[in-house]
């Protein structure tokens, strides 16, 4: 779907509050703060931009933000978890402002990790902006995916196939879906108003997945680690305009 002028401003504005949470819990997170503070750091956020959640209640969620350490992938829910020096931990969220959504995750290292860790979410991150250059008027949709999944593996590691990205407005998750690889056609053509969540999830290991008994949190099925990383952008006809940036 193509979205008019006032509707990208209004998920602009989504995406200002986003990337406030994440500055928020980015500053807070360090060894010895649990999830479950973080996630309060978030809602602080929300409350103070009047700003809504669209996380909490999803489906049943319990908390404002994911957060996803080590070999969780996705959808890990903040609680007792104290983080420790060497983890990984991504964060995702989102905020709705005026009816409109917007999407980002980050992952970052808490204190000293592995060089490993290290590459995992430099190459996340180098995987996402790849795609993002591709989301020009013009071009096709799952040459993003290619290009994430390029990255990803020229480096050696895997792109996950059971979750993806996808397209959000007026909903979080609305159609066509994002993959981080190349699903054998080049989908939909790109045009200018039509904002998609982009985000690679990028394993050190193997891509496969498995879903742990909370229902929720996704890991990867070899035990290593994995990185996500997230923005939600809009296409322009002066090329991508990424909206969850302060
Ligand atoms: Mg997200
Ligand atoms: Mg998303």
């Amino acid at each position: 779907m193509r979205r008019r002028p006032d509707e990208i401003a209004k998920m602009r504005r989504a995406g200002i509050v986003v990337a406030e949470m994440h500055e928020a819990t980015r500053a807070a997170a360090r060894p010895g703060v649990t999830t479950a503070q973080l996630d309060a750091t978030a809602r602080e956020v929300l409350r103070r931009r009047g700003a809504r959640s669209n996380f909490l209640g999803y489906h049943g969620f319990p908390a404002v933000i994911c957060t996803s350490p080590n070999e969780v992938i996705v959808h890990g829910i903040p609680g007792e978890y104290r983080l420790e020096e060497g983890d990984i931990l991504s964060i995702d969220c989102g905020a709705i402002v005026e009816g409109y959504h917007a999407d980002a995750a980050f992952t970052m290292p808490i204190g000293e990790v592995s060089d490993e860790a290290l590459r995992l979410i430099e190459v996340t991150e180098r995987s996402l902006w790849a795609g993002i250059a591709q989301m020009r008027d013009g071009n096709r949709l799952h040459e993003i995916g290619r290009a994430v999944q390029q990255v990803a593996e020229a480096a050696g590691f895997s792109v996950v196939r059971e979750y993806v990205g996808h397209a959000i407005g007026t909903a979080m998750h609305e159609q066509p879906q994002v993959p981080n690889y190349w699903p054998g056609n080049p989908g939909p053509t790109l045009r200018s108003g039509m904002v998609f969540a982009v985000e690679p999830m990028v394993n050190a290991g193997g891509p496969e997945t498995k879903v742990l008994e909370d229902n929720w949190s996704v890991v990867t099925a070899d035990g290593r680690l994995s990185a996500h990383l997230e923005h939600t952008i809009a296409v322009t006809d002066d090329g991508p305009e990424v909206l969850t940036v302060p």
